[in-house]
C-alpha cells in the first residue's frame, strides 16, 4: 500500500485548532505539547469527517486541562549568552552585557558581575559556552552566599535544628536534598533565578528532613508551622526535568 502524502488540514472546534493527518494508523489519537498551539491529530484514512470532528469535541475539557496547567508551569531556559539577553536573580531580571576583553589583558574571563540592573559578563572570543555557564553559575553561588545566612539562621532557631554542611550546587532535577544521617543539606543554585520565597521554602524544606525524614503529614505539619504558604510557593516554582 502506498501512503498518499496529503497535507495536514487545519480544523477548529469550540476555539482550539487541530492539526489533521490523515495516516495509515487504526486508531485516531492526538498530542498536546504546551510549546504548540495546534493539537496534532492523527487520523484513519477511512474514518468519517464527523466522527472525526465529534472525538475532538469530547476531548476539548480534557485538553483545555492540560493547557491550564501549563499555562501556570514555569521553565528556566539555559541562557544562550547574547547581549541584551534577561538574565533572572531572585525574580528580579538583569539584562545581560557583554564587556569584551581583549586577548591582551590580564583580566580572567569569562567573569560575571552586576553592575546597577544589568548583569556584565567580561569575555574574549575563544570563552565558549560553557564557560560562559560556569561563570554564571559562579556568580550565582556567590549571590546564593550572600544572602543565605540569615534564611538558615532563621530557620534554625524556629526548628532547633542542626546541620554539618552546606553544599551549593547546580543540580538537574532537585532544588535542595537533605541526608539526615549525616546532617549534609545540598542546594540548588538555581534558586537564585526563582523568587525570594522558593528559597526561604527550599531551605526550610530540607532543614525539616532533619527532623521528619518522609514527606509524611508530620513533615507537612512542620511546612504549615513556619511557612503556612509554602504549598502557594512550590505550586509557582519553575519545573526542574
Ligand atoms: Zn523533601
Amino acid at each position: 500500500m502506498i501512503d498518499l502524502d496529503i497535507p495536514p488540514q487545519v480544523v477548529v472546534v469550540e476555539g482550539h485548532s487541530f492539526l489533521i493527518r490523515r495516516k495509515r494508523v487504526r486508531t485516531l489519537s492526538f498530542r498536546v505539547r504546551p510549546e504548540e498551539e495546534s493539537v496534532r491529530v492523527s487520523v484513519p484514512w477511512l474514518m468519517s469527517e464527523q466522527r472525526v470532528l465529534e472525538f475532538l469535541r469530547d476531548q476539548i475539557p480534557w485538553i483545555e486541562r492540560a493547557r491550564q496547567r501549563w499555562k501556570g508551569l514555569k521553565v528556566l531556559r539555559p541562557p544562550r549568552f547574547e547581549a541584551g539577553e534577561e538574565i533572572l536573580l531572585r525574580g528580579e531580571i538583569l539584562k545581560l552585557a557583554l564587556d569584551r576583553v581583549p586577548p591582551s589583558s590580564p583580566v580572567r574571563t569569562p567573569r560575571a558581575a552586576r553592575a546597577d540592573g544589568e548583569l556584565r559578563l567580561s569575555v574574549r572570543a575563544r570563552d565558549s559556552k560553557r564557560a560562559c555557564a560556569h561563570a554564571l553559575d559562579e556568580w550565582y553561588r556567590d549571590e546564593l552566599k550572600k544572602i543565605l545566612s540569615p534564611i538558615l539562621e532563621k530557620w534554625r532557631a524556629a526548628l532547633g535544628v542542626e546541620w554539618t554542611a552546606i553544599d551549593l550546587k547546580r543540580m538537574k532535577t532537585r532544588w535542595g536534598s537533605c541526608q539526615p544521617l549525616t546532617g549534609r543539606i545540598t542546594l540548588n543554585i538555581e534558586l537564585m533565578r526563582c523568587d525570594p520565597g522558593a528559597l526561604e521554602y527550599v531551605v526550610l524544606h530540607e532543614l525539616a528532613h532533619l527532623i521528619e525524614r518522609g514527606h509524611n503529614a508530620r513533615f507537612r505539619a512542620i511546612l504549615s508551622q513556619n511557612l503556612p504558604e509554602w504549598r502557594e510557593i512550590e505550586k509557582a516554582m519553575p519545573v526542574l526535568r
